[in-house]
Order: C-alpha cells, then structure tokens, then sequence
C-alpha cells in the first residue's frame, strides 16, 4: 500500500518551536524551495498490515514521544544528543540538511588522514600482505594493528546507534545523511523514513585473503545495519554510495578496494522489517538478510516485506537471503545500459523463503531472465507475476533450466503465504508508480 498521506496537524508548541529553530540557521527550511509544501510525518507510524513490520506490535517509532523528546537537528552534534547513546526513549529525530558524520565536534569534515595513526599506509599495507609476498593468512603484525587502531578512530565518529522507539525522519528537502553507518542494534520499533542516506565510506577496507577464493577486500560499513532489529520500518529512503562509487576505485590485489559494504542489511536475529518505497542506487551489494549459512538462531526470523523499491545500478544482493520468509513485491529493478558488472538480483540461500511477485526487471540485451535469481544451498521459490523488459518471466522454471548447475534445482514449496500486505499491483503499475513515487522526499505526497 502507498503510505498513507495523512498531513496531522502539528501541536502548536512543536510549530512555535520548529519556527524559532528555523529562524536561528543561516538558510531558514522555509526559505528551502519546497518546504512550504512539505508535510510534517513525524508522527505517522506504520499502516495496519502493511508487510511484517506490522506484525507483533506493529511498528509506531517514536509516536510516543513526549514534546520534550522531539528534536530538529541540523550538525551531527545535534544529532548525537538526540539520538542519545541509543537510548529507548520514545523520540523523533528530524533532520534538516544534509548532516555530515564523519566531521569532528566543531563540524570540520576529517578526511581518512585524519583518522590514520600508528604509521598506517595503503602504500605499506599493500606492500606487507602482498599475496605474492604474505601469501594467503590472515593480515597481522604493524600495518594490520595500525589500520585497526586508525578504523576504530573513524568508527567513533561514523557509527551512529539508534534506539528503540525512535522515529528518524527528514525535516524537509535534502534531508539525509552523509558518511555514516546507522545501526539499530538489538532495538525494536524504529522508524527510519523521508532521508537521503549516502556513503558509509570505509577509509580502512581489510583484505581478506580466503574470501571468495580469490580474497577480497571488506568494508566495515553499512548504511543501515539491523542487528537483532525487531519491528523496523524503512520508508521513502534514498540509499547510495553518492560522491564515491566504488567502480571508480583503483583494483589491489586484483580485487575492487570496496570502500562500502552494505546499502540495508538485516542479520542476527532481526525480525519484522518493513521496506518501502525506497530507493537503492548505484552500488554493489545492496541488501543482506541473513549473514551466515551456520546462523541457525535465524531460523524463525529474518521476516522482512520488501514492496515498492527501486533498485538501480545494484550488482547483487537484492536482497541475498538466509532462513527468512521474505515478501517481495511491487519492485522495480533497473540494471543500467553501462552495467557490465551485474551479477544477480534475488539471492536464494540457506533455508531462505522468498517469495517474489509482480516484480518488473528492466535491463541491457546482455543480461538474460536467468541471470535474475541465483542460488546457494537454496531448497525453495516462489516467483509470480513477474515482468522482464515488459514480458512475462516465470522465474523459478527458468533458474531450474539454466543455473542449476551444481545446485540442486528449486521447488515452489516456501510454506508460507504472505498475508500481511497491502495491495499488490500488476509489475507494470508498480514499475510506474515506483519511478514516480519512490524515495527520499517524496512520502505523504
Ligand atoms: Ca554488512
């Protein structure tokens, strides 16, 4: 269901109190082309039935909070004292402007030589765990302490905990956040809703010499990571690696030096999660739900309702799924003219039970229906509805003609219906509606 476009009337003080905070920044928000006709949301909580975030509960932020707790915050300072360690208290975070996390108390932007100590190099980091040279064991000795040590000073101000009951939501046009990695961690009822969130940029990727086979470099950040999350709504949020793509980073070891991890990951126990209406763009692995095959306390959750996003330019991981039942529906996926790098959009893992429908994938004559749903240790399927470049595609029987391969083909037994959900459109009306309404600064209108 679109989300509901109620404008409630906001209490007089909150009003009074907005103005007054709006009069004393350099440019006021009603001065902000648009923000005369933006809609204050901050008190809206999840609709009834809309996805697993419904579940439970249900999912209502920090609707609660008292006048007391509602806060605009403009520099991350603000934004840290709002957000208060984490704490419980029911809240609602506003954020006017773009806020840049990974800046010092003063608002000065520090740059990844800020952060560097203990005699940390790329140039010496490369030169110590050479494969050629280190061969395949795990980095240790100076330069691993040292790119540590200088990862845990960026982590200090990059990480940003959110805590139960709180509502985290754009104040206006360009609302979002730049550089950093949220976390709503072993937390429940959160909203996250109306921001542009871009770059959790990892000045210190670690090589990992045993991933992938070939090794791999890994960055240590998300966008938004849900650790043991429970009733989490995600809406109208804009997610990229805006300002650094990681296709323009230079290739060590004969592997991309990824700088980003994650756009939206979902692992370790998290449960009941809502996304909607958002956008994710230009990036390699968008969205993880489920981070190990061995997880096995997953099992039960990892519920998540996926319906009405954008996917553009992701590579892979849209989502990649372990143990969870997940809906996902009404989405529109695009892999760019340029996108020679796309590898898969559904992933089927372990235990994993997606269920995928009235989906629309629009891509290059290069990348075929086959190569939309990939496979590991996946058992089952479920796929209707779907449209690629504007014809029916019935995904399951054509991942069993063409990928099984060494994998086992794929049933439709999912053993689950979804039943917590709005309306689902044709793939053509929500590939329609996606692209029109779909992202940061576009909900309740
Ligand atoms: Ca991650």
């Amino acid at each position: 269901m679109r989300s509901a476009p109620g404008r409630s009337r906001v209490p007089v003080r909150l009003a009074l109190a907005a103005a007054l905070a709006a009069a004393l920044t350099a440019v006021p928000a009603s001065a902000q082309p648009g923000a005369e006709r933006y809609p204050d949301l901050s008190r809206e909580v999840l609709p009834a039935g809309d996805g697993w975030a419904a579940a439970g509960s249900g999912t209502t932020g920090g609707a609660a909070a008292d006048p007391a707790h509602v806060y605009t915050v403009r520099t991350r300072a603000e934004l840290v004292r709002a957000l208060d360690g984490g704490s419980a208290t029911p809240k609602i975070i506003r954020i006017a402007g773009t806020i840049d996390a990974d800046t010092d108390d003063a608002g000065r932007r520090l740059s990844c030589a800020d952060h560097a100590t203990d005699g940390y190099r790329i140039e010496e980091y490369l030169a110590a765990y050479d494969p050629r040279v280190w061969g395949a064991a795990k980095p240790s000795g100076p330069q691993e302490d040292a790119r540590r040590a200088s990862a845990a000073r960026q982590a200090e101000r990059v990480v940003l905990a959110v805590g139960s009951n709180t509502t985290l939501i754009g104040a206006g046009p360009g609302a979002g956040l730049r550089g950093a990695a949220l976390q709503i961690e072993n937390a429940e009822n959160v909203i996250v809703r109306d921001l542009e969130l871009a770059d959790a940029y990892d000045c210190f990727p670690v090589w990992q010499p045993n991933s992938g086979g070939l090794g791999d470099w890994k960055s240590a950040y998300d966008t938004l990571w849900l650790r043991g999350a429970r009733n989490v709504w995600v809406d109208h949020v804009t997610f990229s690696d805006k300002g650094h793509p990681d296709a323009a980073e230079p290739t060590y070891f004969g592997r991309n030096f990824l700088r980003h991890d994650g756009l939206l990951d979902i692992t370790n126990g998290s449960d009941l999660v809502t996304v909607s209406w958002s956008r994710f763009a230009g990036h390699d692995k968008a969205m993880l739900i489920g981070n190990g095959d061995g997880v096995v306390t997953d099992r039960g959750k990892l519920r998540v309702t996926l319906h009405h996003n954008e996917f553009t330019g992701v590579v892979q991981r849209a989502p990649r799924v372990r143990f969870g039942q997940v809906h996902v529906y009404n989405n529109r996926y695009v892999v760019p003219e340029d996108a020679h790098d796309y590898r898969y959009s559904l992933g089927v893992s372990t235990e994993s039970a997606v269920v995928a429908e009235h989906n629309s994938f629009t891509t290059p004559a290069h990348v075929e229906a086959a190569d939309l749903v990939k496979s590991w240790n996946g058992t089952a399927f479920q796929a209707r509805g779907n449209v690629f470049n504007g014809y029916p595609v019935d995904l399951l029987t054509l991942y069993n003609a063409y990928n099984s391969g060494s994998e086992r083909d794929l049933t439709d037994q999912v053993g689950w219906t979804p039943v917590l959900h709005g309306p689902v459109e044709s793939a053509a009306a929500a590939d329609r509606a996606v692209a029109r309404h779909a992202g940061a600064g576009r909900a309740g209108r």
